[in-house]
């Protein structure tokens, strides 16, 4: 394990009221969770520049975006540039998550220009990749993630993917309740690790967090936190309880 951090995506969860609070209650537990973990929410984005306000000064916990534009301003309406992303106190972004793949068509091309955008601008990008059910039964999966990650990121310089955190997400354990095991996690973990390692060095590879996502719970994060080559966990469904987020936070050993 190089880094320990959990991150919460929020989705398109919660109305304003409710975020409020779920924030509130997040922050009345500050003092219990764990220090050493770098703590990322990414709430919905109409919602990062109160949040900024709040959390302004609090270095225990971090806003992350969940999805960003790849150019800095212009005529794109609706779009959201990771220099106004920035200027919000935006630290990490979420790029390339499966349900933007497969509903808004991102491509490796798209997901590459937004990498490079985030990194310009000083943001941190957690950029996903993972494999359907079909994939995964065929045989061929490890190629497959594999490509997602070498196709987006592989052209980045050291010192720019050394920054970067990869999230490992099944797209059958997406909100499905059906969680990776340990034993498969890690071994796409070690792949990713390993395949960084040939294509750059093992310096390089180290400092790359690798987050599991899919499932993952206050039940089942203590035993894939344990692995190896998992640097903790991006969290959907169970982040946006308080007292989940806490005890997956608060899992590594
Ligand atoms: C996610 O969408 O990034 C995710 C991991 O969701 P869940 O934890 O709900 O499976």
């Amino acid at each position: 394990m190089t880094r320990k951090i959990v991150a919460g995506n929020w989705k398109m969860n919660l109305d304003y009221s409710e975020a409020k609070v779920l924030l509130k209650e997040l922050m009345a537990k500050k003092d219990e969770f764990n220090a050493e973990v770098e703590l990322i929410i990414c709430p919905p984005a109409p919602y990062l520049s109160a949040f900024a306000e709040v959390l302004k000064d609090q270095e225990w916990i971090k806003l992350g975006s969940q999805n960003n534009f790849f150019l800095e301003n212009g005529a794109y309406t609706g779009e959201i540039s990771p220099t106004q992303l920035k200027s919000l106190g935006v630290k990490y972004g979420i790029v390339g998550h499966s349900e933007r793949r497969n509903n808004f068509n991102e491509d490796y091309s798209m997901l590459s220009k937004k990498v490079r955008a985030l990194l310009k601008v000083g943001i941190i990008p957690i950029f996903c990749c993972g494999e359907q059910l079909q994939v995964r039964n065929s045989n061929v999966y490890k190629e497959f993630i594999m490509k997602q990650i070498n196709d987006s990121l592989f052209k980045l310089k050291p010192e720019e993917i050394e920054k970067i955190i990869i999230a490992y997400e099944p797209i059958w354990a997406i909100g499905t309740g059906k969680t990776a095991t340990s034993e498969q996690a890690q071994e796409i973990h070690h792949l990713i690790r390993t395949r960084i390692a040939s294509q750059y060095d093992e310096k390089v590879a180290g400092n790359v967090g690798i987050l599991y996502g899919g499932s993952c719970n206050a039940e089942n994060a203590q035993e894939l936190f344990r692995q190896q080559d998992i640097d903790g966990g991006l969290i959907g469904g169970a982040s946006i309880d308080a007292e989940s987020f806490l005890t997956i936070a608060n899992a590594f050993e």
